[in-house]
C-alpha cells in the first residue's frame, strides 16, 4: 500500500485514532490538507486557465508542473512558490511516483497523448484528471480505465461545465418539468481555427477535427440536457478540402441523436465559424443558453411563446468558478472515496458516440448505438 493510499483511507475514515498507527501519520491525518495537483502540459489550458484557478479552490493546490520547456517550467514553478524538485519533464515524469506532495496528475496535453500520460500517472500511483476528449478512441479509453482500476486510482474527465452555475441550473430546470416533456435539442459549438499548423489540425495528435474539440460540448449538452443516452446517430460531414487547414481533419460535422423517449438532438461542431449555443425545447417551453459553455459570461433564458426571460442569477455553483469546482470535486472524491460525477466511464460513453458519428458520416447511414 502506498503512502497516498494510507492517507486517503485515513481521510476517508476521518480517524486520528486510525492514523496514529501509520508512519507519517501526523501529515496523513490532517483533514485540512489540500490535495496536490501536478499539471502536465503548460500550454494554453494548463498554464493560462487551470493553474490560475487554484486560488479559487478550497481543498486543491498546485504541487508540481510537467513540461518539455525547462525555462517555462522553472518560471511557472517560481511564480507559484514550487521548489525545483516539483518540476518534471516528459522523460523523468514517471519519477513523480516518489513525490508525496502530488496526489493527482492533471493531463492537459494534445488529445493523442492523453492515453499514455493517464496510464503512466496511474502506474506512478497517482489519481488522474484528464482533459476532454478523454482519448482518441474507445480502445484507449478502456485501457485508461483499466489502468486506473488496476492501480486502485480514480479517473476524472475535465468536463468543467458540470460545475458551471448556468449549466447546472439549465440541467435542473430541464429535469424539473419546467418546460414540460423534453422534445428537441439543438447545440452548435465552433470557433474559427486560425493556425493551419496547430496540433488540433493534425490527425495524429488530435484524433479528429472540430468534433474532437468543440463537438464534445454539443454532444455532452445533448446528454446532460436530456438526461438520456442516445440509441442511434446519423451524421453528415462537410469540409472544404481546398482549405489548407482541413487536409487531415474535418471542419464541419452535423449529427442527429435519437433518444429512447423520442427526443431528437441535432448537433453541430465546426472550425470555420464562432458559435456556442444550446437550445432545449419542451411541450411547455424552452431553455436556451448563449453563450452556453464559455469560461465566463454564459447566459440563459427560459419561458414560452416569445415570453422567455433571462435567468440572470442562477444559484451559484459549488465554487467561485467552474474550474475550481471541478478541481475540488475530484479532491473531495479522493478524500471521501467517492466516484467523480464525470468519471472515465463518462468520457468513454462520449467516445463511443464520437466513433459512431464518424462512422455514420463515412458510411452515410444511421448507426444504432
Ligand atoms: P496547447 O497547444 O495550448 O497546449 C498543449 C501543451 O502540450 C503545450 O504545453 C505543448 O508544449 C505540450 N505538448 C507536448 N507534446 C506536444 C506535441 N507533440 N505537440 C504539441 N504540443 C505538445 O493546447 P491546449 O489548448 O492547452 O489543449 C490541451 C488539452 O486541453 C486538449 O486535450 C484540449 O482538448 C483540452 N482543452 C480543454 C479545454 C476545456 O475547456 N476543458 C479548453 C482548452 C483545451
Amino acid at each position: 500500500m502506498t503512502g497516498i493510499n494510507r492517507r486517503e483511507m485515513v481521510v476517508a475514515a476521518g480517524g486520528v485514532a486510525a492514523a496514529v498507527a501509520l508512519p507519517g501519520a501526523a501529515r496523513a491525518a490532517d483533514p485540512n490538507r489540500k490535495l496536490g495537483y501536478a499539471i502536465v502540459g503548460l500550454g494554453t489550458y494548463g498554464l493560462k486557465v487551470i493553474i490560475p484557478q487554484f486560488v479559487n479552490c478550497t481543498n486543491s493546490r498546485l504541487a508540481a508542473v510537467v513540461s518539455g520547456d525547462p525555462e517555462k517550467a522553472k518560471r511557472v514553478a517560481a511564480e507559484h512558490g514550487l521548489p525545483d524538485r516539483a518540476i518534471y519533464n516528459y522523460q523523468n515524469f514517471d519519477t513523480i511516483r516518489d513525490n508525496p506532495d502530488v496526489d493527482i496528475v492533471y493531463v492537459c496535453l494534445p488529445n493523442s497523448m492523453h492515453h499514455d500520460y493517464v496510464v503512466r500517472a496511474a502506474k506512478a500511483g497517482k489519481h488522474v484528471m484528464c482533459e476532454k476528449p478523454m482519448a482518441i478512441s474507445v480502445a484507449e479509453c478502456e485501457s485508461m480505465i483499466a489502468a486506473c482500476k488496476k492501480a486502485g486510482k480514480k479517473l476524472m474527465i475535465g468536463y468543467r461545465v458540470h460545475f458551471e452555475a448556468t449549466n447546472l441550473e439549465a440541467m435542473r430546470l430541464a429535469s424539473s418539468g419546467a418546460i414540460g416533456t423534453r422534445k428537441y435539442l439543438r447545440s452548435e459549438h465552433g470557433f474559427v481555427q486560425p493556425n493551419p499548423n496547430m496540433w488540433r489540425l493534425k490527425r495524429a495528435l488530435s484524433g479528429g477535427g472540430s468534433l474532437m474539440d468543440m463537438g464534445v460540448y454539443s454532444l455532452q449538452a445533448a446528454r446532460y440536457m436530456t438526461g438520456e443516452e442516445p440509441i442511434a446517430v446519423y451524421a453528415h460531414e462537410s469540409t472544404d478540402k481546398s482549405d489548407p487547414r482541413f487536409q487531415e481533419v474535418e471542419d464541419r460535422i452535423e449529427w442527429e441523436l435519437e433518444f429512447p423517449s423520442g427526443v431528437i438532438a441535432s448537433c453541430l461542431s465546426m472550425y470555420s465559424a464562432n458559435q456556442n449555443h444550446i437550445l432545449l425545447m419542451g411541450d411547455k417551453g424552452r431553455i436556451e443558453l448563449e453563450p452556453a459553455t464559455r469560461y465566463t459570461g454564459n447566459k440563459m433564458w427560459t419561458g414560452r411563446d416569445g415570453r422567455e426571460t433571462e435567468i440572470a442569477n442562477p444559484p451559484p455553483g459549488p465554487r467561485p468558478t467552474q474550474f475550481a469546482g471541478q478541481l475540488d470535486h475530484f479532491a473531495e472524491c479522493i478524500a471521501q472515496n467517492k466516484e467523480p460525477i464525470v468519471s472515465g466511464e463518462e468520457g468513454l460513453r462520449d467516445l463511443r458516440i464520437v466513433e459512431a458519428i464518424y462512422r455514420s458520416a463515412r458510411e452515410k447511414k444511421r448507426i444504432t448505438l
